[in-house]
């Protein structure tokens, strides 16, 4: 290794640089081998880094699996096995699997913790090689919202905006989310630029009164479920002040009429009233918004997070479409990941309803164009969506799924009603699980453990 390496913080979105440099023998006063620091020349993090990347080191030695480890029944204690014999049990599995019920029995359940590379091998493994598109990861879980909201409203799933746009904004509308807390360094960077100029505007919306919330120049603590709500009163206003951007309607978007419409029902009392917030709050956010020149919206947990997740994040899209704010230096609507490489993922296909390049599966197209770049013959890609994690559970429970891959993630503390996981994961006939640590509370329902090489140990390209 080199005095110092160049790498990345793996623990999220933001993607903070780091410089990693070896502590020389007897040095060290807490027993870390490596020093972390933060990479002043990268552009998302200018050499900042959170207490997680900053501590990072200390979790390159911390109970790592080191060995394949195998056992035929959850009741039994897991022995080490060598790689040659982990690979025949699970090729054997697989292939009976195959035989005995079919390829759409065969499941991998993979992660935002993934580099690209990862995600993109692993399911052109499943959905190339052993023709199922049961594939998915657990970006379905956070994101999913911001995805079929950006989707729907642009055709594609790549959010318009940059971390470059934080300096470059005039009003930063943050709604469901604590980002001084959840995203530190991104917000370090718009608090900056927030502070250096004072006709720079920062809107929060959340119900708690949070560290975000308490340095904005308006907070407006909504009633939990009101998003949409306060959204189109702010639409009403601009609307009624004519704040629109006539000709990026004209030229971009369809149904104006029938939004102009809708939002004529969300007048500021109205507003005022199911939010529980003033009148004259309402009208101020909207003012903040209409007197800018960019209008940067973030958003995270608190948006995707909601049985109405799509329809608050395309609420608040509908908001940049009439008023232009997209496009363009420090303006549009940005969803803030909470995995490293979410996005990266469903760049390569990385969940069961896609192909590499924004691709879809039950597009034909798509699929011929996949075909023939992995030079597989016509037909090879099923024109089936695959099973979302959630239709995996539900597979494991009916007894549809015959093998279950996970890696990289830890559903017995992530998916949703939980109790009802683990019941599933109790009746899996089969589950491999790729992690780098043991234990984990998923290594307790997996049969075939195989030790995954984490972030600092990646090969370098
Ligand atoms: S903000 Fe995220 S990427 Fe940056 S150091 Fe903290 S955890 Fe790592």
């Amino acid at each position: 290794m080199s005095e110092s390496t160049k790498t990345q913080c793996p623990y999220c979105g933001v993607g903070c640089g780091l410089e990693v440099s070896a502590v020389a023998a007897g040095k060290s006063n807490d027993g870390n081998s490596w020093k972390v620091r933060g990479d002043r020349t990268h552009p998302s993090s200018h050499g900042m880094v959170c207490v997680k990347g900053a501590t990072i080191a200390e979790s390159i030695n911390k109970d790592r699996l080191l060995y394949p480890m195998w056992r035929s029944s959850l009741e039994d204690a897991f022995t080490r096995i060598s790689w040659d014999e982990a690979l025949n049990r699970l090729v054997d599995r697989i292939q009976t699997v195959v035989q005995t019920q079919g390829a759409d029995a065969l499941c991998m359940y993979g992660s935002g913790q993934f580099v690209t590379e990862d995600y993109y091998l692993a399911q052109k493994l499943f959905k190339g090689c052993l023709g199922t598109n049961n594939f998915d990861a657990n970006s379905r879980l956070c994101m999913s919202s911001a995805v079929a909201a950006y989707v729907q409203s642009f055709g594609a799933d790549g959010p318009p905006c940059c971390y470059d746009d934080l300096e470059l904004t005039d009003c930063a509308f943050l709604i469901g989310t604590n980002t001084a807390e959840c995203h530190p360094i991104v917000f370090n960077r718009l608090r900056k630029h927030h502070k250096a100029f004072p006709t720079v505007k920062l809107i929060v919306v959340d119900p708690r009164t949070t560290p975000t919330a308490e340095v904005a120049d308006l907070h407006l603590a909504i009633q939990p479920g009101t998003d949409i709500d306060l959204l189109n009163g702010i639409a009403h206003l601009l609307l009624q002040w004519g704040v629109l951007d006539r000709h990026f309607i004209e030229q971009h978007t369809t149904g104006f009429a029938d939004y102009a419409g809708l939002v004529q029902t969300y007048s500021p009392d109205v507003v005022a009233h199911r939010c529980q917030i003033s009148q004259a709050d309402v009208e101020l956010a909207a003012r903040y918004w209409s007197e800018a020149n960019s209008v940067l919206s973030m958003w995270s947990m608190g948006i995707n997070q909601s049985s109405e997740g799509t329809a608050k994040a395309r609420t608040l899209i509908n908001l940049h479409l009439l008023t232009g704010q997209i496009g363009k230096p420090g303006a549009g609507p940005f969803s803030l990941t909470g995995q490293p490489n979410a996005m990266g993922g469903r760049e390569a296909g990385g969940l069961s309803h896609l192909l590499p390049g924004y691709r879809s599966v039950a597009n034909p197209q798509h699929r011929a164009e996949v075909e023939q770049a992995w030079q597989l013959p016509p037909g090879q890609i099923s024109a089936q969506p695959g099973r979302t994690v959630s239709e995996m559970i539900t597979g494991l429970e009916t007894d549809a799924v015959g093998l279950l891959w996970v890696a990289a993630t830890n559903p017995v503390v992530s998916l949703p009603d939980l109790e009802r996981t683990k019941a599933a994961l109790r009746r899996s006939p089969f589950t491999v699980y790729q992690e780098a640590y043991h234990p984990t509370e998923t290594t307790a329902y997996a049969h075939l453990l195989l030790p995954a090489t984490q972030w600092s140990e990646k090969p370098a390209r």
